[in-house]
């Protein structure tokens, strides 16, 4: 199917904006995505009309509003092909999902010696939580490293792992490389050795078809907000079996059967992981946003997004002084790049300048940066409204920028 992509930017009144006077060129998407419609209307129409606190309420409003929140749950189930809805938590995002398996998983599974298997490439969120862990458990963190092209060493995973290992955390897709790592494969080496696998799909949910039963994976987190969603509003899926198994992250009501000063019993799944209100808005406008991609279609999204790279990488490996950092065949939509010595920053703000928006800095994955000996990177991250004419004026912007400083 091809895309109809007017159809698709007149979804986002955002990018009808005027930045200095500059039509806005939004390529920071790998941070946040801009919302559709359909996913504010569902914002403003649940405030409007629908609006009561959930679960608890015999009155109508909130009857209709538990509903929505339950079958947004639903929605998600559908959306990443989970067998059951009960193993979809909604969280604030991916960092908390992360810090949820961290701190439940790690205290009930984690042993003083053992050991959690992450990659050169995580984000910090999928780095700092297991070292609050190690503040509880003397666990130790082990790295898969990656090459000079930003391709993880698949073949050392497996003399990373040994008997010690309790979990391999993952990131699917690299937000400061672009790399799309084999999660497949990684599943089915660890799964070899009964360890459990938690990916971070922040970078490939909003991106790819994603179906957790396909791959076996155990716990799968990722966040509304670059899927077009609203900020605030998270999953974390887990299989039923582990999600029986660990503890509650957070205590408050919701999560409970029966409290009493001396004893208190928990909620069934999913609520056990859910204490307090939930963002019952967030996970309706979220459902929004997830029906407006699958009505498009996720491979017809992967499909467009990866000729915008081949198209992006091309035009900029033209010019004069550009490195690309991150050069794994297999990529998805963003390229980190520096120019001769511009710094990034610099760079970045130029381009402001010329209303085009990026991204500059080590982009919440410090030890990538290190990898290449570099502070940062300018990174342009697509999405599905953005065309081939906007990296056109990226391309010049850039080349604009670099004469600058060449003088
Ligand atoms: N993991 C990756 C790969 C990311 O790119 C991000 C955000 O940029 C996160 C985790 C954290 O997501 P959030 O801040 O929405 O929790």
């Amino acid at each position: 199917m091809a895309i109809d992509i007017q159809k698709i930017r007149s979804d986002f009144p955002i990018l009808e904006r005027k930045i200095y006077n500059k039509p806005l060129v939004y390529f920071d998407n790998a941070a946040t995505t801009q919302k559709p419609q359909c996913v504010v209307n569902t914002i403003v129409n649940n405030y409007y009309n629908c609006n009561a606190n959930i679960h608890r309420g015999v009155h109508f409003l909130s009857q209709q509003s538990t509903e929505a929140h339950e079958n947004a749950r639903k929605t998600v189930q559908n959306f990443i092909g989970a067998k059951n809805s009960n193993e979809i938590i909604f969280t604030r995002g991916t960092t908390e999902a992360i810090n949820l398996v961290a701190h439940s998983f790690g205290i009930s599974q984690c042993n003083d010696g053992d050991e959690i298997i992450v990659t050169q490439m995580e984000h910090h969120s999928n780095i700092v939580p297991w070292q609050l862990l190690q503040q509880i458990k003397d666990i130790k963190l082990r790295v898969i490293p990656f090459d000079e092209k930003g391709v993880l060493q698949i073949d050392q995973l497996e003399k990373l792992i040994n008997k010690k290992t309790k979990l391999i955390a993952v990131t699917h897709v690299s937000n400061a490389l672009g790399t799309v790592n084999p999660i497949e494969k990684i599943i089915k080496i660890a799964h070899s050795q009964d360890i459990p696998v938690l990916v971070d799909g922040a970078q490939s949910a909003p991106h790819t078809p994603i179906n957790v039963q396909d791959l076996d994976v155990d716990f799968y987190a990722f966040s509304g907000h670059k899927v077009y969603g609203p900020t605030g509003i998270g999953v974390l899926y887990g299989k039923e079996k582990w999600l029986e198994k660990i503890p509650p992250y957070q205590g408050g009501g919701e999560m409970i059967q029966n409290v009493s000063f001396e004893k208190t019993t928990f909620n069934e799944l999913p609520f056990k992981f859910e204490a307090g209100t939930p963002d019952y808005i967030g996970s309706t406008a979220l459902a929004a946003a997830l029906n407006y991609v699958s009505e498009i279609g996720m491979q017809n999204i992967a499909d467009y997004e990866h000729e915008l790279l081949r198209y992006a990488t091309d035009k900029l490996t033209q010019i004069d002084g550009l490195r690309i950092i991150g050069e794994s065949p297999q990529k998805s939509g963003l390229i980190s790049f520096l120019v001769g010595q511009i710094h990034p920053y610099d760079m970045g703000t130029i381009l402001d300048k010329l209303g085009i928006a990026v991204r500059t800095g080590h982009h919440c994955a410090e030890p990538v940066m290190k990898a290449f000996n570099i502070d940062g990177t300018i990174r342009a991250s697509f999405a599905i409204y953005n065309t081939k004419e906007e990296i056109d004026i990226l391309a010049s912007g850039i080349e604009r920028a670099a004469k600058m400083f060449r003088k």
